[in-house]
Formats: C-alpha cells, structure tokens, sequence
C-alpha cells in the first residue's frame, strides 16, 4: 500500500485526537465503538463533533467502519497507523520532509526523507502479511487466519526489534546505518548512499569482500547475534576512495574501496537459539553461493563454522542478551518468531528463488489491507505516545492459535 500523506496536513487537531482515541481503544476491541471513541477522545460538545471528526478519518481511509454483531464501531488501517506514526516523527522532530519511495521490501516500505538539518533519513514502514504463502505451506491457516489488528501488532513488534538491534549494533560499531527513531510499525535510520550488492555485477577485489563479509558474520556471533537473512539484498555496497572520499566519475577503478553496510534486522536471532548453528551456515552459505555464482569466486578456505564463532563469547559482552533485557523481550521475540517460522517473512533469497513460481491462488492477500477483515480479538497495537508496551502482561490474543 501507498503511503498517502495529502491528508497529513489538513487534519485538525480533534481529528488527530480522535484518531489516536481509536487507536487506544484498539487495545482492547477489535472494533472500537463509536462512545467509547467519543469518550477516549475527550471530546465535549456532543456526538455532533466526534462524527464529524470520524466521518474525516473515515473518508481518508484511516480508520474503517466495522458492523458487529453487537454494534458498529471502526478500527484503524494501516494508514491510520502510517499517520500516526508519521506524527510521532513530525513532532520529535525526527522527520522534517518526506521524500520518494526508494524500496518496496516484501514486507515493507522505504522511502527517503529528511531531517530539518536536511541530513537524509529513510523511512522503513513495516508491512507484515504482505506475503504470498509460498514456503511453508503447511502453516498458511496461521498466517491467513490473521485480522488487520494483528498484523500492526506484528509489523511494530518487526519494527521495535529492527531499531532495537540497530541501536546495539550500531553503538558498538558494527556497520549498520544509524537508527534514528522508532515508533509503531516504523523506523527512521540513516539513509546509505549506496546500492544492494545483488544490483553490483562486479567489485575490484571479491576476496576481499568475501573475506569481510565473513568476518562480519563472524564478528555478529562472537556478541551472540545471528542476522538470519544476510544476503546480496541486505548488504549495501558503499564506495570511497583510497583516501576515505567519496567516489565520482573521474575515480580510477583500481581506487575505489567498498565497505559493506548491513540492514534488515527483523529476523536477527541469538545464538543460543535452538536453530542457532542452522541460521549460521545459512547465512554463510547465502554469500558463499553468490560469490560463486555472481563474482566467480570461490574460497580455499572452509567454514567459517557456527562451534568456532560460538566459542570465545564474553558474556559480559552479549548483545543478544542486552536487547532482550533492554529492548525486546524474549517474549515479543517468540510472537513475531512464530509468525517467521510459519513461512511469513521468508528471507530475500528464497523470495527471489521463488519469483515466478507462485500460483495465484497464494497471491490471493496482496492489497491494501493483508489478510480478511474478518476481526477476533484485540490487543495494545502501541501506546499513544507511539511507544509499545514493553512486555505485554497477556499474550496478545490475536496470536493465540
Ligand atoms: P525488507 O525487510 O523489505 O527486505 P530492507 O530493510 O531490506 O527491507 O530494505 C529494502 C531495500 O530498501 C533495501 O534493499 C535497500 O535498497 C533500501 N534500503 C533500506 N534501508 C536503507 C537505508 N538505510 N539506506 C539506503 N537504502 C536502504
Ligand atoms: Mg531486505
């Protein structure tokens, strides 16, 4: 779906009152009823006001009116939750300007925007159910049964894990971009002024970038993360010169440098995850494989090996451990793994290895909103202040079984 900001600047401050009311009491109903909007709004001046503010809303797709058995009511749409998440970033002043789209992920979007400095950020809204069920088919009754509600919960669960792992990650120096700001389904970062390795068809020395690539991989374990989907799409290839400047059309081949820069952290895993060592070699494998096959490069050297990267951890130094601690508990991590594991967020490669594979029938939930509108269940999309509850006391039931 489109991130569609004409309205962002119209709506008035009642409107936005009564938006965030809807998301508040998404928390606990699936659809929110119109009273309970009126009064978590704190509107006064009757029902004639909070109508006019949610016949708004509804007009500009941010929130949908639902009929219930019981009553009618509206929840909120992905571009309801857009909206307020793009508030949150106007407000704290993490994003000035919103620029063009520059990436549609299977599961997300990115677009380029700016600080008010006009340093440049990028946007990454998170998109989840926006697959085609190819992997695991067996599991697609979990993943089809979802609601709307269900699949914001898991998108900012993605995004609260992608920004909590930037943040470690980027403070200890490892090359990432730097996450800027984080609110429900989305993350404001650096913006990388390179391209994705799959669009590079040759580099000066493969070896060399083999060999960094690898020591990445390496490096990550021995703090006791895994990536999980490190391929040609998640390494941005930057270019500078011998002397550290950026490159332009009167720079000899022989002295352009390039410095890899991870990205997409959703998937990260610990390594002591029960499939920790099968992560590993498949993320060793990934660039193996492409070197191979892109570059026409292939090493003397066996491994890298999981029981080897594994072995000098300092526990004292363990990032899997401070996140989860900090920043993404590992009752969260299990919510959004489940939904990893039951063939929701397949990793790039498999993606592009299945490209023209799928049959129609599994393309059936691409669109606007992911899966049917169909509501069970409701639970804390984020708090108003865009922040997520830390750890939910109750299992979100939307992901019961
Ligand atoms: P997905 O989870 O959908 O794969 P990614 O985080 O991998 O999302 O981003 C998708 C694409 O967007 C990347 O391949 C890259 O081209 C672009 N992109 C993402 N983050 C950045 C960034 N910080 N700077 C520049 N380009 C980016
Ligand atoms: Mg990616």
């Amino acid at each position: 779906m489109k991130l569609d900001t004409r309205a962002l600047r119209y709506l008035n401050s009642d409107d936005w009152r009564v938006l965030a009311a809807v998301e508040q009491g998404s928390k606990n109903h699936e659809v929110v009823p119109t009273p309970l909007i009126q009064q978590l709004a704190g509107q006064r001046g009757g029902g004639g006001a909070v109508h006019r503010n949610i016949s708004t809303l509804a007009k500009d797709g941010l929130i949908a009116k639902v009929k219930n058995a019981r009553y009618d009511g509206y929840r909120l749409t992905y571009g309801g939750l857009d909206y307020l998440a793009m508030n949150t970033h106007r407000k704290s002043e993490a994003i000035y300007s919103l620029g063009n789209q520059i990436g549609v992920g299977k599961e997300s979007d990115i677009y380029v925007c700016a600080a008010q400095s006009s340093r440049q950020l990028v946007l990454k809204l998170h998109r989840l159910g926006r697959i085609s069920f190819r992997t695991v088919k067996a599991n697609r009754d979990y993943l089809r049964g979802r609601n709307a509600g269900s699949w914001m919960y898991l998108s900012t669960l993605a995004a609260q894990k992608e920004y909590a792992f930037m943040k470690v990650l980027h403070r200890e120096k490892f090359p990432v971009p730097e996450p800027v700001a984080w609110s429900r389904h989305t993350v404001v970062m650096e913006f990388i002024d390179a391209f994705p390795m799959r669009m590079v068809d040759s580099v000066p020395n493969p070896g060399k970038l083999y060999a960094e690539l690898m020591a990445m991989i390496v490096q990550l374990a021995s703090r006791g993360l895994i990536h999980g989907d490190f391929n040609e799409f998640n390494i941005l290839l930057k270019e500078f010169t011998d002397d550290g400047k950026p490159v332009d059309d009167d720079t000899p081949p022989e002295k352009v440098n390039l410095t890899p820069i991870l990205i997409d952290f959703p998937q990260t895993l610990s390594t002591n995850h029960a499939n920790a060592e099968y992560y590993f070699d498949r993320d060793v494998e990934c660039i193996k494989r492409y070197f191979g096959r892109k570059f026409k490069y292939t090493s003397d050297e066996p491994g890298p090996f999981f029981v080897d990267a594994v072995k000098n951890i300092d526990p004292e130094r363990r990032l899997d451990v401070e996140v989860e601690a900090t920043g993404f508990s590992r009752k969260l991590a299990k919510q959004l793994e489940k939904y990893v594991e039951a063939g929701g967020g397949d990793s790039d490669e498999q993606q592009q290895a299945e490209e023209g594979e799928e049959d129609d029938e599994d393309d059936a939930e691409d669109g606007d909103e992911p899966a049917d509108e169909e509501t069970t269940g409701a639970e804390a999309v984020s708090n108003e202040d865009g922040s997520v509850p830390q750890d939910p006391q109750v299992d979100d039931p939307r992901l019961a079984e």
